[in-house]
């Protein structure tokens, strides 16, 4: 049962930590996608939290399987698999929450053994339609739900998201999620390592958005404060903006990051059910409708509750070096958020 294993409780920085959540309620969650490399070890985490009361997993493929072995998991979340855009309505119907990890995932490129392959917005011809089919039936049939989109390239499948919300006159910028969560743990692991802390009382905000150099730790707040000196801080730095790489790489073809994904996606899951349970003081960090710089859409610490987004937190102070990495990531920003805008806008 999780309950051993959980992770307590710990807000360092005003980041929520609460991993599996700390009391009970009855949430209907889907995750759209259940099949994957992500979806299946994130609907075992689901399953196992006593915050969700019925799991309703959905992919083109084997779920039925999936739910059936998960369903023999000895916790209370009720689990039903649906297969197939037919069954898509009946999946999402009732739903609180809807996590999606659907979609291909970053590969690295064999053929030319180029070291990197493929980039977050090379996905975006296939992820952007598997996105905006997928949003448009939550907007038509759990149009209130909390939507977390893990889809990549995330800096465009939120204005996807939310282009497509507005089309249908459902939209609430507080209940819309690009799940960047993988990019704290990241960072918190890094930074313990670095420095010889336990990684649990780290905690490092990570702002911008989700991909190379749009990815911005804020070191300069991070939690105990920590000294790095200004080399070792730039290979950080690269090395947080660039973890992905390092999966993809590590992986030789089999994908991307799946299980720290799924574990970093349940995380904000939880932080966020727990908001929704009445639980005060959650902040998690998410890439979100914002007004807090020039770019339209733009992550920072969020304060969440009942409804989603209660409070945009905002940058903080930053140090120079911040400044001018913030700088720095807003011409990609904006251009990975009006490819997705105009994607919209040209369907059909
Ligand atoms: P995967 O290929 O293992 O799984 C994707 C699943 O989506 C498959 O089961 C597939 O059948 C399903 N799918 C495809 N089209 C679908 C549709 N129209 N409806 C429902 N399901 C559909 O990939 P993965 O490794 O699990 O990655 C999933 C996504 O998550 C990718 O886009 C990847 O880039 C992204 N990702 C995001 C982060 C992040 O930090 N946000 C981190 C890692 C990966």
């Amino acid at each position: 049962m999780l309950s051993r294993v959980a992770r307590p409780v710990a807000t360092a920085a005003g980041l929520g930590r609460s991993f599996s959540g700390s009391s009970q309620c009855n949430a209907k969650v889907a995750v759209l996608g259940a099949s994957g490399g992500i979806g299946q070890p994130l609907s075992l985490l689901l399953k196992n939290s006593p915050l969700v009361g019925e799991l309703s997993l959905y992919d083109i493929a084997h779920t039925p399987g999936v739910a059936a072995d998960l369903s023999h998991i000895e916790t209370r979340a009720k689990v039903t698999g649906y297969l197939g855009a037919e069954q898509l309505p009946a999946a999402l119907k009732g739903c609180e929450m809807v996590v999606m990890p659907a979609g291909v995932p970053r590969k690295p490129d064999l053929c030319t053994a180029h070291l990197f392959g493929m980039t977050r917005d090379d996905l975006f011809t296939t992820n952007a339609s598997v996105v905006a089919d997928l949003t448009e039936a939550c907007a038509r049939h759990c149009p209130e739900a909390m939507i977390c989109v893990i889809s990549n390239p995330v800096n465009s499948t939120i204005p996807i998201t939310t282009e497509v919300f507005k089309k249908l006159g459902v939209y609430n910028p507080n209940k819309i999620f690009g799940v960047s969560t993988l990019d704290i743990v990241r960072a918190n692991t890094f930074v313990a390592e670095l420095k010889g802390l336990d990684p649990a009382r780290v905690s490092v905000p990570v702002i911008g958005g989700h991909a190379g150099k749009t990815i911005i730790p804020l070191i300069s707040q991070c939690n105990p404060k920590v000294e790095i000196p200004q080399d070792k801080l730039q290979a950080l730095t690269e090395r947080i903006q660039e973890a992905g790489t390092e999966v993809v790489k590590a992986k030789a073809g089999a994908g991307s990051a799946t299980l720290s994904m799924a574990y970093a996606g349940a995380r904000f899951a939880f932080s966020l059910l727990d908001a929704m349970n009445g639980k005060e003081g959650v902040v998690e960090c998410a890439f979100v409708r914002s007004e807090e710089t020039e770019s339209p859409y733009f992550s920072t610490p969020l304060l969440l509750g009942k409804n989603g987004i209660e409070k945009n937190l905002g940058l903080g102070k930053l140090s120079a070096f911040e400044e001018k990495l913030v700088a720095e990531a807003m011409s990609e920003l904006k251009a990975s958020i009006k490819k997705g805008e105009d994607f919209v806008k040209n369907r059909k």
